[in-house]
């Protein structure tokens, strides 16, 4: 079975619309889901394929937004676990509400992700987590963003070590064209961010490698693919 029903979080903007483009193009049905249901709509009505809302911080909304694919295609072969914030910030700035919310989407929407789509896979599945550079290594304002994301790599490893039938796949990108940089609040952080946005890759370049993942033979799983600019340290 080469196409596959694939659920994706995140697909309102950056990484997830990108992949759903690159996706759809390669004949999967494809199922977004995110906060923004104006963009999921759009971007459905022009590539095909399903959307439903959905805040991934909330166990009750991943599991609807899976049982809604499901009601729609009859199963699920994929989750790309794609949404995400980074909110940078000095840690002696103490913003501990956006540690939160990073904490909330980052690593419990990942794993209200997991905790949707396991029960329903069947014959195998697959988990494609979209984790960082930042899983890999540590950088000033980025303490928490990164810890979130060296979190996913771990529950991600773990998961593929557990179960003889299911693939896992990190996706690691580096920086990447999209909204994300928004979500900074601090002057400082955004600052450093500037610069280090000029050498962005475009999104599609993640969502070619999500989709070389998935197309892979039932037996091979990719476990991990770290995409940057070919500039960036
Ligand atoms: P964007 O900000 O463009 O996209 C983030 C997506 O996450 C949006 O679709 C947003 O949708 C969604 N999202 C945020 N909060 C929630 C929530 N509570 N529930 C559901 N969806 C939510 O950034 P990117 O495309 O860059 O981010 C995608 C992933 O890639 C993230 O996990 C990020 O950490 C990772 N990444 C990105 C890099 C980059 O340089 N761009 C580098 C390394 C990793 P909405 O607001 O509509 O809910």
């Amino acid at each position: 079975m080469s196409e596959k029903v694939v659920v994706i979080s995140g697909a309102s903007s950056g990484i997830g619309e990108a992949t759903a483009r690159v996706l759809a193009k390669a004949g999967h049905q494809v199922f977004l889901g995110a906060r923004r249901e104006d963009r999921l709509a759009a971007l459905a009505d022009e590539i095909g394929g399903g959307y439903a809302p959905l805040d991934v911080t909330s166990r009750e909304s991943f599991q609807s937004f899976v049982d809604a694919a499901v009601e729609r295609y009859g199963r699920v072969d994929v989750l790309v676990n794609n949404a995400g914030v980074m909110p940078l910030s000095l840690m002696d700035s103490l913003k501990v509400d956006e540690w939160d919310r990073m904490v909330d989407v980052n690593i419990k929407g990942v794993l209200n992700g997991i905790a949707a789509v396991l029960p329903r896979f069947t014959g195998g599945g697959h988990v494609v987590n979209v984790a960082s550079v930042g899983a890999h290594m540590v950088m000033p304002t980025a303490a928490v963003y990164c810890a979130t994301k060296y979190a996913v790599w771990a529950l991600s490893e773990g998961l593929r070590q557990e179960r003889d039938d299911l693939r896992v796949t990190v996706i690691s990108p580096g920086v990447t064209e999209s909204e994300l940089a928004d979500t900074i609040t601090e002057d400082f952080a955004a600052s450093l961010m500037e610069d280090f946005r000029k050498l962005a890759l475009p999104a599609t370049a993640i969502g070619d490698a999500i989709a070389y993942a998935i197309s892979q033979p039932a037996e091979v799983d990719v476990n991990e693919i770290v995409v940057r600019p070919v500039s960036q340290r």
